[in-house]
């Protein structure tokens, strides 16, 4: 079996499995291209990233403290120290760097970028009145465009390949298309998530099952962008609300895409968790947003049904309270760090990493203080425990594991290398540095399935029509 065979079968459908058992029989071993793999060079522009550090999330491979990474198209074919490369393949010197696979961000309401910074000061509340009930039932399909179009730069500018962008600026159709067409100009990996607009509150609300299909039609015919359905939070929904959260996880399933739903950020006597398994909807399909206030019961759930959660740290602190990621990670369940609102945060999801990991320890020392004592030890998670928060974990929820969210032999070529020659990292063990201090201006190299998407820290876009146009946007939005 060739090379080109193996590249061809990684873009099929199949489990990770399927695909090292594959290259098993090909004589690959799962994790390097021989050095005498024959490779159609001129049919397909082949690149290697040298000898860096790559943290390859790959339970198989693990940290290889000076490796390679080999892609030919859009896909991974070797990763491990000094690879054989066919003739005329670009050599990248990642010497020093950290090579790491693309972020992977599984909750992120992409128009809002057009009102990054407006709710840096607000609570809860003031933002819902101002953003879900004010400024979003403004948005014109155009706006959504360029709103959607800046935030996927702004991802790829800080390492994220893949977005699920939560869209809830979706006042008509139209809206909801022009998103689309914006994640796949942009040529970030995604997967639509079609919510409702964000200031509905009817059972009848859009988007219609037309609508959905419509959307499915547009995604189908983009190979970067998937879809999922955003539905509401049944916790304080009407029973005709609830009944329509029934049929839109429903539909999900039928359509054989994911589905997301906020939930857990007040009290109430049942939580989502319970309130789906009791309609026989709770399933390895559905992933929950923040859970703050999910009991130890709820999380045993999720758990139990193959169910996932991601919480955005940052958001969750301002907004609501602490983050749950430690009692989920305790429960079992393999949870995922998100950005959110850029109306409010950074859209870093290392920023929101330090976050969560800096306010827990926090906890535990007043904790500690309270009881009169001091600790000795922190707390768990280290910061070379979380990266699976941005990477496996959250392609596990979106499913797609079996593309992205490793370095590995047969998954899309989605790659990051980070410059820790740089100051703020320079002699951090790597496996700490990423999360200790790394931000958007160390991040070097971004592919998205083979596509170099930024070049030597240099983003590779032309944003100046796009500022101006999101600037308009935003200036007419008020
Ligand atoms: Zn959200």
């Amino acid at each position: 079996m060739s090379v080109d065979n193996i590249r061809r079968l990684a873009q099929l459908p199949v489990t990770r499995k399927q695909l090292l058992s594959l290259a098993a029989v090909a004589g690959l071993g799962g994790a390097a291209l021989p050095a005498s793999a024959p490779v159609n060079a001129a049919a397909e522009r082949s690149t290697v990233i040298r000898g860096g550090y790559l943290i390859t999330m790959d339970s198989s491979l693990g940290s290889i403290a000076r490796g390679d990474v080999l892609i030919i198209g859009s896909t991974i074919v070797g990763v491990g120290p000094n690879l054989s490369v066919p003739s005329g393949t670009e050599v990248i010197d990642a010497s020093g760097m950290i090579v790491m696979p693309g972020l992977i961000d599984n909750h992120r309401h992409m128009w809002e970028s057009l009102i990054r910074g407006r709710s840096v000061n607000s609570t809860f509340g003031q933002y819902f009145t101002d953003v879900p009930f004010g400024v979003s039932t403004r948005l014109t399909a155009d706006d959504v465009y360029y709103g959607t179009l800046l935030g996927a730069y702004e991802a790829i500018d800080s390492g994220i390949t893949t977005v699920l962008d939560w869209a809830h600026g979706t006042n008509t159709r139209a809206h909801a298309l022009a998103g689309i067409r914006a994640l796949t100009d942009s040529g970030i990996r995604a997967v639509y998530a079609y919510g409702p607009p964000a200031s509905a509150t009817a059972a009848d609300s859009p988007p219609s099952t037309d609508d959905i299909l419509a959307a499915k039609a547009l995604t189908d015919n983009a190979p970067m962008v998937g879809l999922a359905i955003g539905t509401r939070n049944p916790e304080t929904a009407t029973a005709q609300v609830w009944q329509r959260i029934q049929q839109d996880i429903r539909l999900a399933q039928q359509l054989g895409v994911p589905v997301t739903l906020h939930a857990g950020l007040q009290p109430v006597a049942t939580y989502a968790p319970r309130m789906l398994d009791s309609v026989g909807l709770l399933n390895g399909n559905v992933t929950f947003i923040h859970g703050n206030l999910f009991t130890s019961a709820d999380l045993a759930l999720i758990k139990s049904r193959g169910a996932h959660l991601t919480a955005s740290p940052l958001v969750e602190m301002q907004m609501v309270g602490p983050d749950i990621l430690p009692a989920s990670v305790a429960a079992g369940i393999r949870p995922a760090v998100s950005a959110d609102i850029v109306a409010a945060s950074t859209g870093d999801l290392l920023d929101n990493l330090r976050a969560s990991i800096a306010s827990h320890r926090m906890l535990a020392q007043q904790a500690a203080l309270k009881a009169g004592t001091t600790l000795s030890t922190l707390p768990p998670p280290g910061l070379r425990d979380v990266l699976s928060y941005v990477t496996t974990n959250p392609a596990a929820a979106l499913g797609i594991t079996w593309q992205v969210g490793s370095l590995s032999p047969g998954k899309q070529a989605d790659v990051i290398v980070i410059d820790s020659t740089d100051l703020n990292l320079f002699l951090t063990d790597p496996r700490d540095a990423v999360v200790h201090a790394a931000h958007p201006g160390n991040i070097s190299w971004v592919f998205v399935a083979g596509e170099v998407r930024k070049r030597a820290g240099e983003l590779v876009a032309d944003l100046t029509t796009l500022r101006a146009n999101a600037k308009a946007a935003r200036d007419r939005l008020g």
